[in-house]
């Protein structure tokens, strides 16, 4: 039986991994629904390839260039352009999955309304949960949504965890300790007062991943472990005490579960999104990704560290703001994000990501996140306090 599909962000990074391995499967896999930004080249090959029933831009005028793109290769399918399309693209058919793989709190609102739906969502878009944990988890057990995670590390702890005999779902029972690994990024080892210098490029060629710009900076600087140590606190239920956090720069172990008995179980793979993604999609079965099998004879070593707080403040910020609970770690969220815009269009340094941050932090008044409107509105604030920040940085760059 056909599984129809929607792909959230379907031009980037990871939307085009989904399509990769779908393009295997074409018999199992139909898509109703591609969403995007403005890369209209993009979409359109994509339409062409795979004939969805929608086809929906954040931005009108991409979305008439691609209409009329569309319309010269006789193709018959329905482009919608703006937020709101945007944001109820998981209602558009009768669909049975949706990929949120929009970038950054943008993905919030559409993949929110999939879980309200009940649909089976395969979360990549780590932010919504970070911004919206305790209303995301709810909105999934009120609606009996099924939420798998495509993020690697939490896809793998996924696999290590034990199941439900009933759902299948993970359970934390004989648990001790959950081990997420990071590569620590490209700048594990440059030396500190190298730091400011570091231009957009360098800060995006990450040596193992080939990911969109956002996490790749988040990457460089940790942030991205610190949203991930976030994301699996409220996947899996999990204290921060019950979260290792390991430097593994060969990227092979995604994540490891430690056991009462003594026992660790580890999931491996080649750095390769399509594993994680196709194991979502096929769940509880398996299906070829199209990624090589690990060779562990050409494997160079696997080496394991403690990170480093001190050159990836980040880390810290992130464990404080899930700490202190409520819209702290959507205010996190929201300073980053216009930190690392600012420092992708060369507004500040790349050392000033971390100040914009914890000034945010320290300014925006953290109030309880039990509604979507307090957790918009926090993200609101804090894009507006970092946005002060950032001009203010400006000045000294
Ligand atoms: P990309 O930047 O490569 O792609 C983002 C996608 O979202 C594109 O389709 C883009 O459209 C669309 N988009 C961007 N802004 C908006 C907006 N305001 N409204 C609607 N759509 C928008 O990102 P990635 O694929 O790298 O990452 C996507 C998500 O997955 C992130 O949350 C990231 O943290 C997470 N993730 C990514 C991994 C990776 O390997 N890349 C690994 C694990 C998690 P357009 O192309 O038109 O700009």
């Amino acid at each position: 039986m056909t599984r129809s599909v929607c792909i959230l962000g379907s031009t980037g990074s990871i939307g085009c991994s989904a399509l990769d391995v779908i393009s295997r499967h074409l018999n199992e896999y139909q898509i109703e629904v591609l969403t995007a930004h403005t890369n209209v080249s993009k979409l359109l090959e994509q339409c062409e390839q795979f004939k969805p029933k929608y086809a929906v831009m954040l931005d009108d005028q991409c979305a008439e260039k691609l209409r009329l793109a569309l319309q010269e290769k006789g193709l018959d399918i329905t482009v919608l352009s703006g937020q709101k399309a945007i944001d109820s693209a998981a209602e558009l058919a009768d669909m049975e999955i949706v990929i949120a793989a929009i970038v950054g709190a943008a993905g919030l609102l559409p993949t929110l309304l999939a879980v309200k739906r009940g649909m089976t969502v395969l979360l990549a878009n780590k932010e919504a949960l970070v911004m919206s944990g305790e209303i995301f988890n709810l909105a999934v057990k009120e609606n009996n949504a099924t939420l798998l995670p495509v993020d690697s590390e939490h896809n793998a702890i996924f696999q290590c965890l034990p199941k439900s005999d009933k759902t299948n779902l993970p359970l934390l029972e004989g648990v001790s300790k959950v081990m997420l690994t990071g590569s620590g990024g490209p700048f594990r080892r440059l030396p500190l007062e190298e730091f400011s210098g570091v231009t957009p490029e360098q800060a995006c060629a990450h040596p193992n991943w080939d990911m969109g710009k956002k996490i790749s900076v988040d990457s460089a600087t940790m942030m991205n472990k610190g949203l991930e140590l976030i994301e699996a606190c409220f996947l899996f239920g999990l204290t921060l005490e019950q979260i290792e956090l390991v430097v593994h720069p060969q990227s092979i172990v995604h994540s490891m579960v430690s056991y009462d008995d003594g026992s660790v179980l580890a999931q491996m793979g080649n750095p390769d999104m399509r594993t994680p993604i196709a194991h979502t999609l096929a769940w509880p079965s398996r299906i070829n990704a199209g990624v090589a099998s690990l060779d562990f004879f050409a494997m160079s070593d696997l080496t394991f560290e403690k990170p480093d707080f001190i050159r990836f403040p980040c880390l810290q910020y992130a464990i404080d703001a899930m700490r202190q609970g409520g819209t702290a770690p959507c205010v996190l969220n929201a300073a980053n994000e216009m930190a690392v815009a600012a420092f992708l269009s060369e507004t500040i340094r790349f050392s000033d990501i971390p100040v914009v941050i914890k000034n945010c932090m320290a300014l925006v008044t953290i109030e309880k996140a039990d509604t979507l409107e307090a957790v918009l509105s926090a993200d609101r604030i804090a894009r507006d306090i970092a946005t002060q920040q950032i001009n203010h940085l400006k000045g000294e760059k």
